[in-house]
């Protein structure tokens, strides 16, 4: 019944079909759009506009201030009026620099600058009038624009005062966005897939009325017609977070239909029991974050949920409670670290908390001579646990009686390329980047979350400092102090992008290798992009058994070892760092009841960057920080890379990063009500527009 429902309704419904259709896109455009994810004219709609130019709030000059707004962040202008001196330089490498000054109606001037847009110089027509649209920055002698966006100024009559502005689209520019998604508005717009019952609980108004609306603005709109939160800005996000989900949903379906290895049978003192041989009481997180395990292991299908903790909260000992009730109920684990220090690290833990006397544990590691002896062990079903490295432990590795792997990620997001196991084991996943829990249901939405958001007692907050470069000399003067009491350090440097990169990188390196002569007598180590993954890990083991007081990275160094006699650290031009990359950082140091300082030194930067460090100053929460990263550099900044599903939400940030807003958390519920009553003729225009993606 259910089929032939769908077939008619389908067939008269079919949403503008193909992007083929659209002026401009061919066979070869639209495969590649298919890979950005666009199929369909609705999914160009969908994507919202990164904001809307007011053509009628145009700045004067001599009101711009440049400053920081609490709300807004960095302030963003339009302003009108003529270019003039225009002059392309050139800089090192194959860059250039177009400088202009724009003279607006009042006889004010700004001075402009672009990089790397060269294009820009040799178009400017010094008789016709431009509206520029960036952001202002504080120079030494007055404000200046920098990179703006650049047309010429000639107001149409009758034409919308709202402007939409896109992002990018893979290689394609916001201009070439914009003329897709006009072409795709102007097609007939398929009706509203949502069923009229949801809409109403959610107050959500009729989808072409608001893709119109956000796209092409009335004439009489104003910003906050639209802004994020608006009905029509709420319709579309809503439909992205609910489509999104009902992915997901399917996805989650499809592993309840799956059966695990191993079901356990119900027991009140389980949790207890596994937890008295730790030397401490566990925290109220751990607890709840242990029993949610521990309920999902009672499950006949496989768990797949994800642990995430700020930087020492304790992830380890949740992992155990799993692995230890798993072992117990006779099942083989499988703890995977990024690295062969903290495998080795993990199986210290495990030892110490008695694992090693009550079962068969091997470590599986490059440096490992018997790698073939435990693989031989855990095919025969001898060796009950083993922790490794993710990269040794391949497809190739197996097992008999698997019944859990648990994946410690740290800050390396992982999680898009889970490994499968033959016999679906469940599968817990511990990650040390904290973000919000709005972005994990978005993204993760998959997975069950676990959040640990507290930490053991006892620890002192890590005191932070922001101090300008200029302070280096006395920064590390004090350091000296510190080291020569004994104490144990870090000094962190960025890695350097760009495109000079070698050129950049070799200097840091040098920077490098300076301070460890200088500070050679404390065994000091420098360790950088180049230095070979043991020489890298064997210097961080000797900073933990306190062999060394020193370590000088000149690369991203690996989070998650524990030095407990790590009380100070120092990061170079903390400003190319994001937020929650620091916080990660600095929770290397404060792994004791010590006190432990962390001095952030900053390069010239405005004041907008200023005001982003000093959010570490005064905070210690990951999961807050994290969401300001969120807020102020979008979501792939935050992760560290691009990854599939995360360009995809662009534009929401005011709804990820925020954990008050309820719609992501609406989205995964109405998408499990949906997914329960998936046949209904109601939904017939859904399930077309979800048919054949995955
Ligand atoms: P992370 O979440 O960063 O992986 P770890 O698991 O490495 O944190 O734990 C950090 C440190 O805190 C370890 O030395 C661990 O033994 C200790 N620890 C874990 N739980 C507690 C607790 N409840 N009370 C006191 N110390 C704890
Ligand atoms: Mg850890």
């Amino acid at each position: 019944m259910g089929r032939a429902s769908q077939g008619t309704v389908a067939a008269e419904l079919s949403p503008t079909s193909d992007l083929e259709g659209l002026p401009g896109i061919g066979p070869k455009r639209a495969a590649e759009l298919r890979s950005l994810g666009i199929r369909q004219p609705l999914d160009l709609l969908l994507r919202l506009p990164q904001r809307w130019e007011d053509r009628r709030s145009v700045a004067a000059v001599a009101d711009l201030t440049g400053r920081w707004n609490e709300g807004a962040g960095e302030e963003l202008a339009t302003v009108v009026g003529y270019l003039e001196s225009v002059r392309t330089i050139r800089l090192r490498g194959r860059r250039t620099m177009v400088t202009a000054r724009l003279r607006d109606a009042a006889d004010k001037t700004l001075d402009v600058r672009w990089f790397n847009r060269p294009f820009i110089a040799r178009q400017i027509d010094p008789a016709a009038r431009y509206r520029l649209h960036g952001a202002v920055k504080v120079k030494k002698n007055g404000l200046e624009l920098l990179n703006p966006s650049c047309e010429r100024w000639e107001v149409a009559e009758g034409e919308p005062a709202l402007t939409p502005i896109y992002s990018s689209l893979g290689p394609h520019g916001p201009a070439t966005v914009r003329r897709w998604t006009e072409a795709a508005l102007r097609q007939d717009l398929p009706a509203d897939p949502l069923p009229a019952d949801l809409r109403s609980r959610r107050q959500l108004g009729d989808l072409p009325a608001a893709l119109r609306a956000v796209h092409q603005p009335p004439p009489d709109a104003s910003l906050d017609d639209l802004a994020p939160g608006s009905p029509p800005w709420r319709r579309v996000a809503y439909q992205r977070l609910l489509e999104r989900q009902l992915r997901l949903a399917r996805r989650r379906s499809l592993r309840r239909g799956t059966c695990a290895p191993i079901s356990l049978p119900t027991d009140p003192d389980r949790l207890d029991r596994l937890a008295r041989p730790f030397p401490f009481e566990l925290t109220a997180g751990q607890r709840r974050c242990g029993e949610e395990i521990l309920s999902d292991l009672g499950r006949s299908w496989p768990m797949d949920r994800l642990l995430q903790g700020d930087v020492g909260s304790g992830k380890t000992a949740v992992a155990a409670l799993a692995l230890g009730a798993v072992l117990e109920a006779g099942g083989q684990a499988l703890l995977m670290a990024p690295t062969e220090l903290l495998a080795e690290q993990h199986r210290q833990s495990l030892d110490g908390w008695g694992f090693g006397e009550r079962w068969k544990v091997a470590t599986l590691t490059a440096s490992r001579r018997d790698a073939e002896a435990v693989r031989r062990e855990l095919a025969d079903g001898s060796v009950d646990l083993v922790v490794g490295t993710h990269s040794l432990i391949q497809h190739t590795t197996r097992f008999v009686r698997l019944a859990l792997v648990v994946i410690d990620e740290q800050q390396r997001f992982g999680v898009e390329q889970r490994q499968a196991f033959a016999g679906h084991p469940h599968r817990l996943t511990l990650t040390a980047t904290p973000i919000p829990r709005s972005l994990a249901l978005t993204l993760w939405g998959d997975l069950e979350l676990s959040i640990l958001d507290e930490k053991p007692r006892g620890r002192q907050p890590v005191v932070t400092e922001l101090q300008p470069i200029t302070e280096r000399m006395a920064v590390y003067a004090e350091l000296e102090k510190r080291l020569e009491r004994g104490e144990q350090a870090f000094v962190v440097m960025p890695r350097v992008g760009g495109e000079d990169k070698a050129g950049a990188t070799a200097a840091v390196e040098v920077e490098g290798e300076a301070l460890r002569e200088r500070f050679a007598k404390f065994g000091a180590a420098a360790i950088h992009g180049g230095t070979p993954s043991e020489e890298r890990q064997a210097a961080t083991a000797a900073l933990a058994a306190g062999d060394l007081r020193l370590v000088v990275a000149t690369t991203v160094i690996e989070v998650g070892v524990d030095v407990p006699g790590a009380t100070r650290m120092v990061v170079e031009n903390a400003e190319c760092f994001g937020l929650a990359q620091l916080h990660q950082l600095r929770g290397r140091i404060g792994r004791s009841t010590k006190p432990s300082k962390c001095i952030l030194l900053h390069g010239p930067c405005g004041p907008a960057a200023l005001r982003r460090l000093e959010q570490l100053v005064h905070g210690d929460d990951g999961f807050r920080l994290a969401a300001v990263d969120l807020r102020l550099r979008g979501a792939g900044d935050l992760l560290g890379a691009r990854q599939s599903g995360l360009e995809e939400f662009s534009g929401l940030e005011e709804w990820l990063a925020e954990e008050s807003s309820p719609w992501p958390e609406y989205a995964r519920k109405d998408a499990e009500e949906l997914l329960a009553r998936w046949q209904d003729p109601a939904l017939a225009a859904l399930r077309e527009r979800l048919a054949g993606d995955g």
